[in-house]
């Protein structure tokens, strides 16, 4: 095996282990936020240039899926950067309001990407189980 194939795979299966030990400490969506049935996140990820949509996407959360939320950024050299919707959706419960739209933009570096690379669109929806008579 090519020796750059080897370290790609390394990074992969670190970058897994990573994901894995960090969902684990996020814990469960029926832990952190009680009540809630489902979380859903429809994302619009942008990027600078001429065709600034890059993907669109829909999460859907359920109480036994890990409450999870940092979005990697796409580009492959951003370090440290992606966009974490943690926040936003713990504000969210918090203020018992049902949807909240916003953008955050990646603040990863490197010598290659611009400072506003890439950002997101978002807008967040919860569900709340009914309350129990
Ligand atoms: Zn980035």
């Amino acid at each position: 095996m090519p020796k750059s194939v080897q370290t790609h795979r390394q990074n992969h299966i670190e970058r897994q282990e990573l994901l894995k030990k960090n969902k684990m400490a996020a814990g469960l969506v029926s832990e952190r936020f009680p009540g809630v049935s489902e979380i859903v996140l429809h994302l619009t990820y942008y990027q600078r240039g001429p065709h600034p949509v890059l993907m669109v996407r829909t999460m859907n959360f359920s109480p036994t899926d890990y409450a999870y939320f940092h979005m990697d950024c796409m580009r492959e050299e951003c370090k440290n950067g992606g966009f974490d919707l943690t926040s936003v959706v713990t504000g969210l419960v918090k203020a018992r309001k049902k949807t909240v739209k916003g953008k955050i933009c990646c603040d990863g570096k490197s010598p290659s990407l611009a400072p506003n690379h890439a950002s997101i669109a978002y807008e967040v929806s919860i569900q709340s189980a009914k309350p129990e008579r």
